[in-house]
């Protein structure tokens, strides 16, 4: 089990949604104190996954109020527990999904601490100690060392916060299905949806030497998307013409589309023995049709996040390549209206808080 304690003591600032309406207002809760695996981590940057939104607005049907988002979070350890030994005050450090997991099965002891049957997330979820975890849209965090990863010097803490979730999730997969080293054999990889995951697997992919083609619904995101990103090809799925040129054209496909759609089309995207990864999570069941299954013998799968050595990896994957994510910089009190712009798909590509920035009253919009 993790070490933790079961008193929480410390008052701390931080901005919650208290119903399905999603709204965000500042809230004080408690943390526990900094037990002896435990960091303290002074928050200064924590970025808006589109998981956030799905949790403030109960998407999922299985938020509990008052939720305080936020796994995305880069900020400077400001206190050790007396067992931590991979960490010092003044570290600059991220945390992303994971709170806390069992540390005995199979999967804890490979890390893949993700797919430990009784993983905590960093908010939602139910901490050891029977407490609700709270995230990053906070000014303090405290973490088991175990979960917490380096940010590599030379990475700005703002525009590398995305990576703690956006990054892995799209790093991991790719890991997965060997794309990481192409100089034998690049492969044709699509990515559908350039939001805040789609636009780093865009980077990665390109780092990795791949021909990277974009599946995007927004066809004004096209010429930024080959000139910014680097990307080889763009396919707007809503125009059938496109769709059909490229059938059977691509190895890999990553679908990082957060709202629902029918797979059928883009399983036409693969190759013979192609695979669909999934990581984006709509609330409804995506349609699976057996045809473009069975007549390309392809593969569906999906991942949730990665391991925290797999986190580390990436991270300095993205410090050795120099891989930031491309953000769009909100002060606290716009929390709510840059969820509003998550929401209708405008945002490129990934917002984050500037937490430790200003002082915020109550006027949030
Ligand atoms: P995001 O920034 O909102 O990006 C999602 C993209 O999906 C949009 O930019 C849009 O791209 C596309 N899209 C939206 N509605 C669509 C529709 N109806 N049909 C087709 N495409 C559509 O979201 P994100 O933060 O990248 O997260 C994406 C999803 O991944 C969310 O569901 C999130 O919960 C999930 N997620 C999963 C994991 C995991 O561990 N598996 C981790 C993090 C996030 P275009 O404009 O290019 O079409
Ligand atoms: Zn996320």
């Amino acid at each position: 089990m993790a070490q933790t304690t079961p008193n929480h003591t410390q008052n701390v600032s931080g901005w919650a949604a208290h119903d399905s309406s999603g709204k965000m207002t500042p809230y004080v809760f408690k943390r526990r104190e900094n037990g002896v695996n435990d960091v303290t981590i002074k928050v200064l940057y924590c970025g808006m996954c589109h998981t956030d939104l799905h949790h403030v607005r109960n998407d999922w049907g299985i938020t509990m109020y008052p939720c305080v988002p936020g796994h995305e979070i880069t900020g400077i350890i400001t206190k050790v527990g007396k067992d931590v030994t991979r960490f010092k005050e003044g570290d600059k450090v991220g945390v992303g999904c994971l709170a806390a997991s069992c540390l005995e099965c199979e999967f804890c002891k490979n890390s893949e601490e993700n797919y430990c049957d009784q993983i905590q997330f960093t908010y939602n979820g139910i901490f050891w100690d029977g407490s609700i975890t709270y995230g990053g849209y906070s000014k303090m965090l405290v973490a088991d060392q175990r979960y917490v990863v380096r940010v590599p010097e030379g990475l700005p803490m703002d525009a590398a916060a995305p990576l703690l979730c956006a990054g892995i999730t799209v790093y991991s997969p790719m890991k997965d299905s060997n794309l990481l080293e192409s100089s034998e054999n690049p492969k044709k990889i699509g990515i559908i949806g350039l939001g805040g995951l789609g636009h780093v697997a865009v980077k990665f992919g390109k780092a990795f030497g791949h021909h990277v083609t974009i599946i995007s619904t927004s066809p004004s995101k096209e010429t930024e998307a080959r000139q910014r990103l680097g990307a080889d090809d763009f396919i707007v799925s809503t125009d059938p013409k496109q769709m059909k040129e490229k059938r059977r054209s691509l190895d890999y496909i990553l679908d990082t589309v957060s709202a629902y759609h029918s797979l059928g089309p883009y399983l036409e995207l693969l190759k013979v023995q192609g695979t669909l990864h999934i990581v984006g999570a709509p609330d409804k069941p995506m349609g699976l049709p057996s045809f473009p299954l069975i007549f390309g013998k392809r593969t569906v799968k999906g991942s949730m996040t990665g391991g925290m050595i797999e986190t580390q990896e990436m991270m300095d994957m993205c410090g050795k390549h120099n891989i930031t994510c491309d953000i769009e910089m909100v002060t606290p009190d716009k929390i709510n209206e840059a969820l509003q712009r998550l929401a209708n798909n405008d945002v490129r590509y990934r917002f984050v808080i500037d937490i430790a920035g200003e002082e915020v009253g109550s006027n949030l919009s």
